[in-house]
Formats: C-alpha cells, structure tokens, sequence
C-alpha cells in the first residue's frame, strides 16, 4: 500500500495527475460505487412518491439546525478547543479503526437516503432526480475515503501526521455531497472538523452530520456550527488553531478567507465557466442530450454545468442541431421538486445580479434561441434560456452565472473552438463531443480544466472513477482531487523517517 508517495503530497492542481496514474496503481481496495435508486422498479417509484408527498412542509433537520445555532465569539472559541483537544485522540486511532465508523456512515446515509433527498428537495429544491446521485456520492465519499486512510499511515518509511483541525465550508448546491465529502475526507485522515453549511442549506448539512454522528463519529470531534454572524465566520476561518480549510465556493470566497489569514492552509474548489465544443465529427444526438443536460440539470447551478457550447464548422450552421437544441430546452418541464413531471428545479435563491441580467438582458450581436421567462412571483422559477451569437471576449463568454442560461458560440476549427475555452480564467470542467481520436487528442492536450469529459455530459463526477477539481481559478491553495487517491494527502503532513544509524 504505497500508493501515496512523497511527491504526490506537493499540492499541484494538475489535471492530469490521476489520468496519468497507471491502472495498476489505483487498486480498488474492495470499492464499489453505490448505485442510485432504479425507477424503473415499481417499489422505488413508490418509495419517490412518498418523499414527493414529505416535501412540502418538511421540518428535516430544523431541531439539529437549532441546536447548532452559535451565539457569540466565547462560544465558538470553545468549541474550536475542544475540537483541537478531541481530535487528538482521534487522528492517534488506527486507520481502520477510523474506517469502520466511516464505511458505517456511510451504510447509515444509504438508510436516510429519503431523509436526505427530502430535505435537500424542500431546502434548496433539489429534484429528487438530482439529489439521488447525490446521496450516492456521499456514501461513496465515506467508504473511498475509509479505505484510502489505511494507505496513508506510513509511506516509504515516512509518517502521515494528520491536520489537528479542518474547518469545511461548503456551498449550498450539492447541500449533502460537497459537505459530506470534505467532512469524511478529514476525518478519514485522523483530523477533527467543525463544519459551517451554507445559510441556504443548513438544514441539508445538519441531516448528513447527525448521520455521521450515529455512526459514531463522536459530536466533540465532529462540531457542526449554524453562524449568524459574519464576524463569527471570519473567526472561525482564521482561528489559528485551524490547519485546514476545505471550501468549495466563488473564486471571491477564496480570495477573502486568504485576506483573512495570508497563510491559511486552503484546499479550495472554486467558480467554473465551463463549455463543451461539438465537431462535425460528433455524434449530434448525443451531444444535444449531453448540452441539454449539463447546462440545465439542477437550473445550471453547478461549478461543472456547462454554460458554453462551443459549434465547430459545419455543426454551426446546423439547423438540424440548432432545432434540436432548442427543442430539447423548450421540452424541458420546470418546477418545483414535488411535482412528479418536474425535469428542472428552480433556483435556489430568487434570480438577482448577475444572473438576473444573464436571464433578462443581451449582449451585443447576441439572440435568444430560447427566453427564459420567469414564471412565478417568487422569482426562483425560470424556464431555460440559450442565447445565439456569444462573441469571443464578451461578458457572457467571460463571466460565471451560475443559472440556467446556456450560450451558443461558433468557431472554424477545433483548435480555435479549444481558444475560445483557454480564454476563460477558469478551468473547471470541459467536454468534448468529436468521434474522432485525433480530435481527442489535440483536445486532450491543449484544454486547460482540471476535469475533462469525451463524449459525455460534463456533470456528475463519480467517486474513484472521475476525481473532481479545478485548474486555473477553479482552485485555490492545495489542490488535489476530491474522490481520487491523492485527496486525503494534502490534509496532513509527512514526517520523515529517521535516517539509519
Ligand atoms: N462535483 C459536481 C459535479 O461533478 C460539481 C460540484 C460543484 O458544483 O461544486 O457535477
């Protein structure tokens, strides 16, 4: 069990360090991904109806949220110290002592699966459809994570030391996934967490910790906070008792928490503007499914949606794939998550700023194929839009909207079509729909993201088979890839062996 080595603990967002991993050094250690739910079987459609009736007036997680709930500065301090004091003993467990709590968490999040989705659906109107593969990828968290502990113990005669603290600060649109990811990862490497779910998910988060605290992971070294204050958030971020923290959020976010402690130990996951570029050589049936799917899937408001299509050649003056495009949008049925027929979900918070402008407003030379409309006076209900004629360098091939807004660019040759994507400071995901293994290659090597998708929607990471995380400014600080061999490397140091007398 060396799959870790020394070199690997130099934090380097790099997309290729697990493509270029041999097979044979990614063993499977007895992992398996945990399928989602299969509609198709009659008692599952019953099982999703009953959460659909729950939805509506659910108060999931409303007790564990107002119990969390800190009230001042004192408090905070108090529970950051017995955090530091509990999480000795826990990072001194062995590995697989650890690891039998973990793969039991995640044997209870498949138990609180409805819970989960229930939660997820009435809090941040997540589709029951979307959440499913959610929770799945929480439990594949804790038993990947379980698993990878044991390897870290001692490599090349060096010792794996974990972080003392891990502060986890999750977004609100993988509610259960991204929290339950970072949270197992660092108790998987023998640190203690406090975790602060985002103010728009609080109840999602507070279900999946309590799950992980009847797996036994015990409430002093596993702390969930509810913070009303900024200033306590500062606090906590900045708290120098903390070794790391693990965000997933705005490129902005990041910047700030580094304002905060110019030397904080960050592993950050962060914006994403991300296109997938369809060539003539693509099969367009598919490609139209896959861009359908990864611009609207949860109203586009994932860092790996695709907000770009980018059409080479021929495929550009496509009328057939322009039809189908817009047909495919236009079919989409949205509303809310407990209606049966809902295919899109609204959006988390009303539509404003930036988004608000990328649904209401065109820029130069630009059309809508398709308008979004608003269609209720809450605001967080918006049909899809896909806007024609995106120039190079304009605001919306630019700029992050993070919303159910697709924009359609053209290019002559892939080679420009990979430019126009270079362009973007960010580099989250990137797809490509070309049947072509030249094409693939020229892509492959030049695209800069950190997680790349061939013929493929370009959502929906997988645990262990498609690791997740950024390149560019779509990460910051220590970044290695979430659900991969190397994730757990960065939340520890290495102390070297004694050199032989
Ligand atoms: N891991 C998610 C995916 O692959 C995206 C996470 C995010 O939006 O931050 O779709």
């Amino acid at each position: 069990a060396s799959l870790a080595k020394l070199d690997d603990a130099v934090p380097a967002p790099n997309r290729t360090q697990d493509r270029n991993r041999p097979a044979a050094a990614m063993p499977n250690h007895g992992f398996a991904n945990t399928p989602d739910t299969d509609p198709a079987l009659p008692a599952n459609r019953a099982w999703g109806r009953a959460i659909l009736e729950r939805i509506p007036g659910s108060t999931a997680g409303n007790a564990i949220v107002e119990a969390s709930k800190v009230r001042d500065a004192q408090e905070l301090d108090r529970i950051i110290a017995t955090a530091v004091e509990n999480g000795k003993a826990w990072g001194a467990m062995p590995a697989a002592e650890r690891a039998a709590i973990l793969h039991r968490a995640g044997d209870i999040l498949e138990s609180r699966r409805a819970e989960l989705l229930e939660v997820m659906a009435s809090e941040t109107g997540k589709t029951i459809e979307q959440g499913d593969p959610e929770v799945s990828e929480a439990i594949d968290f804790a038993h990947y994570y379980a698993e990878r502990a044991k390897d870290l113990e001692t490599v090349d005669g060096a010792t794996f030391v974990p972080a003392n603290l891990t502060v986890v600060t999750p977004p609100w649109n993988f509610p259960v996934a991204i929290p339950a990811g970072s949270t197992l990862a660092a108790l998987a490497a023998g640190s203690a967490v406090v975790i602060k779910p985002a103010k728009q998910a609080r109840r999602s988060g507070s279900v999946m910790v309590d799950a992980l605290w009847e797996a036994g992971v015990p409430r002093e070294v596993l702390a969930l906070v509810q913070l009303e204050e900024r200033e306590l958030g500062t606090q906590l971020v900045s708290h120098p008792s903390v070794d790391r923290v693990i965000l997933t959020g705005g490129y902005e976010t990041a910047e700030l928490f580094r304002s905060f402690r110019q030397d904080l130990p960050l592993l950050a996951e962060t914006s994403g503007k991300n296109a997938i570029i369809v060539t003539p050589h693509a099969d367009l049936d598919l490609a139209a499914k896959d861009v359908v799917y990864s611009a609207f899937g949860h109203a586009g408001q994932k860092c790996s949606a695709a907000s770009l299509v980018i059409l080479v050649g021929s495929v550009a003056t496509s009328a057939r794939f322009h039809n189908q495009l817009v047909d495919a949008a236009r079919s989409l049925k949205v509303g809310y998550p407990e209606q049966a027929t809902t295919q899109m979900g609204p959006i988390i918070e009303p539509a404003n700023g930036k988004l608000l402008n990328a649904l209401t407003t065109l820029g130069d030379g630009e059309t809508w194929a398709v308008k979004p409309e608003k269609l209720d006076e809450s605001g967080r209900l918006w049909s899809p839009g896909i806007r024609f004629g995106v120039k190079r360098g304009s605001y919306f091939h630019l700029t992050e909207f993070f919303g159910p807004v697709l924009g359609v660019m053209t290019a002559s040759t892939l080679e420009e079509a990979i430019a126009i994507q270079n362009e973007i400071e960010y580099g989250l995901t990137a797809g490509l729909h070309s049947l072509d293994s030249d094409e693939m290659g020229v892509w492959l090597d030049t695209i800069q993201a950190g997680n790349l998708y061939v013929n493929r929607g370009i959502t929906g990471a997988i645990v262990q088979r498609q690791p997740f995380g950024g390149w560019k400014k779509s990460a910051v600080g220590a970044g290695t890839k979430a659900g991969g061999p190397n994730y757990l490397v960065g939340l520890g140091s290495w102390l070297p062996a004694e050199p032989a007398a």
